[in-house]
C-alpha cells in the first residue's frame, strides 16, 4: 500500500499547476498544510476512491459531505442516466424541481402546538452551490429587513461570497488568512465577526447596532474550524435575540442538512428539546447528492421577497439543472433514518479508535461530535470557538495524514475539515481504517 516516491499524481500535479492556479480548483486539494502531491482521483465507488496511479484508498472525505450513501450509489447514478437520456439542461421549470422543493419542504418538520406540525421551510429556491444559496440567504435577509448590517462568527465557513469571507474557516482558516484580498473595505465592514459560542458578545453587539442588523448567520453546528457543536440553547438563544430585534436568523445547513439526521441538524437538535425557527436555512451538499445543487428555504413572506414576486434579485442558468435533481431526490429518498443509523454507527467505530489510537501514544487530543460529525483535535480539550482551535498542535496532522494514506485512507488534507463516514463504510472498510491508526498515531507523536 505504500506510495511510490514519484508516480503519475506528481507528473499531474506538475502539469496542473501549469494550467490552473495552485493546480487545483479549490485551495484545500493542493495539500497546502499536509505537504506532496495531492491524489488526483480517477473514480470512486461505495468508500473507495481510486487515483491516477491506480491506487485505492478508503475515502473520508465523501467530496466533503454529499456522498452519504457512498460514491457512486448505483441508484443514484441510474437517476442521473435517466434524466440526462431526457436532456442535460432545460432553463425552464421541470416537474422534478418540484418535486425537490416538496421533499425537502415536507422533511423539515418542527413541533407545533399541541399534535400540530410545521413546516419552517415553506418556500425552497434551488440554486448550484452552497455559496450561491448563503449568498442570496443574506442578500434576501438585507431586502426584507431593509437593513445592511450582518452578523457572523469567527471560524464558520458560508462559502467564498465577498461579505461571509471575514475570519471564515474551511480553507481560509487552512491557509491561516484573515480574510480575502479582493474584498472591498467597505463590503467587509459590513459584517460583523463575533466569537462563537458567546452569548453575550451577540447581545452586546444588537445592543448597539441592534436596529441596523439585517440578520445573523450560523452553521448549525461548526464544522468547519474543526468540529464545534454549539452549546446547548445557542441556537435557540440566536433565534430569540435577533428575533427581539428584528433580525433574521440564517440557519447554515451546507454541510449539515440531511447529513446528520433526516430533518438536517436543527432536526437532531428538536429531538433533543431545542425548538427554534430559523428563517432563512441554506442546505447543499447531500440534497445534491454529489452533483452541484444547493437550495435556501424558509418562511413564505421571506422567500417571497425573491424575484419574479419580490425585489431581491436571484438567477441562475442552471438552477435546479435536471440531472442534479434527479441525484438529489434519489440521494433524499435513499436517505432513511436506517442510513442515519448506519453513518451513526461507523462515525463512532472510527472515532472511538482514533481516540484510543492517540491515546496510546500519549497525544494531547479531542475528538469532537456533532451528530455523525467528528474532527481530530491536538489539544487536550475540544475547542468552542476558532481562537482555541487555531491554538492546537496542528504540526501533528502532516505525518498523521501521510501515515493513514501511505496505509490506504484518505482523510481530509487539513486539520480543521470534518471527516466524513458514509452508508457504504462497511466492515471490511472500517476495518482498514482501525488498522491504520495506531501506525498514524505513532507518526502523529515523533
Ligand atoms: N456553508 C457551509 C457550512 C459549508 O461547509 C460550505 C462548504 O463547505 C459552504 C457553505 C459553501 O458551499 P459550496 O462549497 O457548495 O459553495
Amino acid at each position: 500500500m505504500n506510495q511510490p516516491t514519484h508516480d503519475r499524481n506528481d507528473d499531474l500535479f506538475a502539469h496542473a499547476r501549469e494550467v490552473i492556479p495552485g493546480g487545483v480548483n479549490s485551495p484545500v486539494r493542493a495539500y497546502g498544510s499536509v505537504g506532496g502531491a495531492p491524489r488526483f482521483l480517477a473514480s470512486a465507488t461505495g468508500p473507495y476512491v481510486t487515483d491516477a496511479a491506480g491506487t485505492s484508498y478508503v475515502d473520508l472525505v465523501a467530496s466533503w459531505g454529499p456522498a452519504l450513501l457512498g460514491h457512486a450509489h448505483p441508484e443514484v447514478v441510474a437517476a442521473v442516466q435517466d434524466a440526462a437520456s431526457r436532456g442535460l439542461s432545460f432553463g425552464a421549470p421541470t416537474e422534478a424541481e418540484v418535486d425537490l422543493a416538496t421533499v425537502i419542504s415536507e422533511r423539515v418538520v418542527a413541533p407545533g402546538e399541541g399534535a400540530e406540525v410545521r413546516r419552517p421551510v415553506e418556500r425552497v429556491r434551488l440554486v448550484s452551490t452552497g455559496t450561491e444559496a448563503t449568498m442570496t440567504a443574506i442578500r434576501l435577509a438585507r431586502g426584507y429587513t431593509g437593513r445592511d448590517l450582518l452578523v457572523k462568527f469567527a471560524g464558520h465557513y458560508h462559502g467564498h461570497s465577498d461579505g461571509l469571507l471575514a475570519a471564515a474557516g474551511s480553507g481560509v482558516a487552512t491557509l491561516a488568512l484573515p480574510g480575502s484580498a479582493g474584498v472591498p473595505a467597505p463590503i467587509a465592514a459590513q459584517t460583523l465577526v463575533l466569537p462563537y459560542n458567546d452569548l453575550d458578545a451577540v447581545r452586546e453587539v444588537f445592543a448597539v447596532h441592534g436596529d441596523k442588523i439585517a440578520g445573523v448567520i450560523v452553521e448549525a453546528a461548526a464544522a468547519n474550524m474543526g468540529v464545534v457543536a454549539p452549546d446547548a440553547g445557542y441556537n435557540a438563544a440566536l433565534a430569540d435575540i435577533t428575533h427581539e430585534h428584528g433580525a433574521l436568523l440564517i440557519l447554515d445547513e451546507v454541510l449539515t442538512g440531511f447529513r446528520v439526521h433526516p430533518a438536517g441538524y436543527w432536526g437532531l437538535q428538536q429531538e433533543a428539546g431545542e425548538i427554534y425557527t430559523p428563517d432563512i436555512f441554506a442546505f447543499g451538499k447531500v440534497v445534491g447528492g454529489g452533483m452541484p445543487l444547493a437550495a435556501l428555504g424558509g418562511r413564505a413572506d421571506v422567500m417571497d421577497s425573491l424575484a419574479p414576486l419580490g425585489p431581491v434579485y436571484q438567477a441562475g442558468t442552471l438552477s435546479g439543472n435536471p440531472l442534479s435533481v434527479a441525484a438529489g431526490l434519489a440521494t433524499l429518498r435513499l436517505a432513511t433514518p436506517e442510513v442515519y443509523a448506519r453513518v451513526d454507527a461507523a462515525a463512532s467505530a472510527v472515532s472511538t479508535a482514533l481516540s484510543g489510537a492517540l491515546a496510546m501514544e500519549g497525544i494531547a487530543h479531542a475528538v469532537p461530535r456533532a451528530g455523525s460529525l467528528f474532527g481530530v483535535v491536538f489539544a487536550d480539550e475540544a475547542p468552542r470557538r476558532y481562537a482555541e482551535a487555531l491554538e492546537q498542535e496542528s504540526w501533528r496532522y502532516p505525518a498523521f495524514f501521510h501515515a493513514m494514506l501511505d496505509s490506504g485512507v484518505s482523510l481530509p488534507p487539513s486539520v480543521f475539515e470534518a471527516w466524513f463516514l458514509t452508508a457504504a463504510h462497511d466492515d471490511d472498510a472500517l476495518a482498514r481504517v482501525l488498522a491504520a491508526l495506531p501506525r498514524a498515531a505513532r507518526a502523529a507523536a515523533e
